[in-house]
Order: structure tokens, then sequence, then C-alpha cells
């Protein structure tokens, strides 16, 4: 189906931080798969371990038990400090979840016809539940009627949630930072003060980390700079490097909610998925990649404001850790394709932010080459 605006390149391969075209030529990636390879092109540990578990054992279904699920929910427990995990194989999917977890939550309460708080400019997935919570008009166009049971509010605007008066609400959804929005990093306290908010009104506060866990932003999870625990957080993307897997984590009575009967998954946390995943953690971990995000991204982030200063065409840089926006005063997703002609991939998002999203692993030479040749096309392209 024409469901995608593809580019006119076919990758043939990677290694870190690079992929070769079908004609042999180098890209730099600065996209990751979109927040996906991490640990960059074809990682020797996730290599290692899909080989060894292909050649033992790829699925038996939740049917049984399966010892590599139990081990990565455990150690994703562990490293949250959340209690549970439900394992799927998107960020939609994990988002469901949620959202079905959420309204379990109120019915319990005696809640009919419960309601979760969303914000504008975010985005949460394409399954119809989620594009139903994703504040973006154009996800939503032509596919009416809509999950109810939504109420929306603008991001980073603490007001406007003390503002909803509705005796229906059980939970919040909200993304630590916006991705899809725009790399939109809200205020200091906003975690903290949606903590207290749920607290207060006993909502459950579920963060959608599909896009800045693991490591992403300088922590391993992005609730972790506030020193907050949510009561659920969903993550999918980055988990497997590239294999699909996704998962809603939760703790306290969130955690109780999805049953024996009341979810599943066919392939949800197979084994192959899972020794994906355990990989990917212990990588991450052992190389201290969420430390590297931070600095990295913060100095790939000065460079970039220092490269612009005198550029009043580039509105903004904001960057934490490894996720990188760079708003310029005009739509600009022609840059996609001009970069991709000097061997950079680069996204666009909310049309005016050049979105980066480069692997954790990005040598220090690399990010220079990334700030020499994006700043020299954002040159150009703002000068005309
Ligand atoms: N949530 C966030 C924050 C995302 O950025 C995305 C994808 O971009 C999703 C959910 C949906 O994930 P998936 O495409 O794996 O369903």
């Amino acid at each position: 189906m024409p469901t995608y605006a593809r580019l006119p390149v076919m990758f043939d391969r990677g290694e870190g931080a690079w992929l070769w075209d079908k004609q042999g030529k180098r890209y730099l990636d600065a996209v990751a798969g979109v927040a996906v390879c991490s640990l960059g092109h074809a990682h020797p540990a996730v290599h290692e371990a899909l080989c060894a578990q292909a050649g033992r054992l790829l699925h038996t279904s939740n049917l049984y038990q399966i010892e590599l699920q139990e081990q990565l929910a455990d150690e994703l427990a562990q490293a949250s400090g959340l209690d549970s995990a439900f394992f799927c194989n998107s960020g939609a999917e994990a988002n469901e979840a949620a959202i079905k977890l959420a309204r379990r939550y109120g019915h319990l309460r005696g809640i009919d016809k419960p309601a979760l708080v969303v914000m504008e400019g975010s985005f949460h997935g394409r399954t119809l539940a989620t594009l139903s919570a994703t504040g973006n008009a154009k996800v939503q166009e032509g596919f009416g009627p809509l999950v109810e049971g939504f109420i929306r509010v603008p991001y980073d605007d603490l007001a406007a949630i003390e503002a909803v008066d509705h005796p229906d609400v059980v939970a919040i959804l909200v993304e630590p930072i916006q991705g899809e929005g725009g790399v939109r990093i809200p205020g200091a306290d906003y975690l903290p003060r949606l903590r207290q908010i749920c607290d207060r009104r006993q909502w459950l506060l579920m963060l959608d980390e599909v896009q800045t866990g693991i490591g992403r932003t300088g922590m391993l999870f992005a609730f972790q700079h506030d020193a907050i625990l949510p009561d659920v957080f969903t993550l999918a993307k980055a988990l497997g490097n590239g294999v699909p897997i996704g998962a809603c984590m939760a703790r306290g009575i969130a955690a109780e909610m999805l049953t024996a009967g009341k979810h599943g998954s066919t392939f949800g946390g197979n084994p192959l998925a899972c020794s994906a995943a355990l990989a990917v953690l212990k990588t991450v971990r052992e190389n201290h990649l969420a430390e590297r995000a931070k600095t990295l991204g913060a100095r790939i982030a000065a460079d970039f404001r220092s490269q612009f200063v005198n550029n009043p065409h580039v509105v903004e840089v904001r960057a934490k850790g490894m996720m990188i926006g760079i708003e310029l005063d005009r739509p600009c997703s022609e840059l996609v394709a001009q970069a991709l002609e000097e061997g950079l991939l680069i996204n666009v998002t909310a049309e005016k932010t050049i979105r980066l999203l480069p692997p954790l692993i990005l040598t220090d030479e690399e990010a220079q080459l990334l700030v020499s040749r994006l700043g020299a096309l954002v040159s150009r392209y703002t000068a005309n």
C-alpha cells in the first residue's frame, strides 16, 4: 500500500552509525531508524544474542512460561523501580495496554466511562485508541469515529491540567519529551508537578517513553531525571535495537489490572525478542551509554548553538541527551532529501524542526561530522 512517502534510497547494510546503499554510497545515520537503533547497526552483542537464540528457540507463545521474558521483566523492573511488565511488539501496542489498564482501573473505582488526560502535539501510535489519544489532527483525519474517553490539554501547561474538572478522569498519558511533536522539552517541574496532581486526584501517571526510553535522553528512562516514579510507562523502539518489542511497565495497583484473560499478544515477549532486549540493556549498562548520551548530546547541541549564533533563521536548538531538535523559522522538510544527497540521514518533524536521534554509540569524530555537514546545509538553506 502507498502508506509511506519513502525517500529514493535502499540500504543494503549497516555498521555502527553508518549505512551503505545498494550502490555502495555511505550515509551517516542521525535518525537511527527513528530512535530504534541506539546501539547502531549490526551491533555484535545483538547479533550474537539473536543468532544464539534463533538456533535454540524462537517462539513458544504465552501459553507457557518464558525464561527470557521473566529475566527481561526483572531487569526492567529493577532498573525502573516499577513492579511488572506486559510485553508486546510496538509502541502503539504498549500504549494500548496502558490505555486498557487505565480504563480497568477506572471501572474498578466505579467509573463507567473512564477518561484519560492527553496532550496537544502528542504522538502515541496509529491504532485506533492510540491515534485517538494522539494530539495531531492529520493522524486522525479520515478515521472517525475516534475512540472516546480522551480529554486534551496543551502540553507543558500545569494550569490547564489543574483546571480539568471532570469526575471520570482516571489517568494522565504524556510523553516526557514530545518527539514527533517537535522535540518539545517541558519545564523542569512539569513531571514532578504532574506526579503531585495525580497523587492528589488518584489518577495514574502514565508516561509514554517509547521514544525517550533506553538511555536516549541521558538517563535509562527520561523520568529518572526528575526522581519521580510513574504508575505506568511504555517502551518500544530502542528496547530491541530493531527487533520488534514493546513493554508496558506498571507498579502498585496499576500492575494488578491486566489479569489472566484481560489482555494478551501472540508474539509479545517471545524468546527471540527478549534475547535482543536483554543484550541491549546489558550493552547500554556496561558501556554507560545513557551517560554518553548526556555528555555527547550536550556537546552536539552546544556546537550547533555556536554554529548558528549569527543565524536569525534558527529559532532554537533543543536537546536532552541525544534527542536533539533544531527549530527553523520556516518549513524545512526539503532538507531531508538535501542531506541524503550529502550522505547524511536526518528527520524533520512538526514541519519546522530538524530532529536528530543519532545512535548513542556515535563517536566524537562522527558527532563533529554531523555538526559540520548539517550546519553547512542549514546555513545554505536559510540563506535562500
Ligand atoms: N509513542 C511515541 C512517543 C512514539 O514516538 C511512537 C512512534 O514514533 C509511538 C508511540 C508509536 O510506536 P510504534 O510505531 O512502534 O507503534
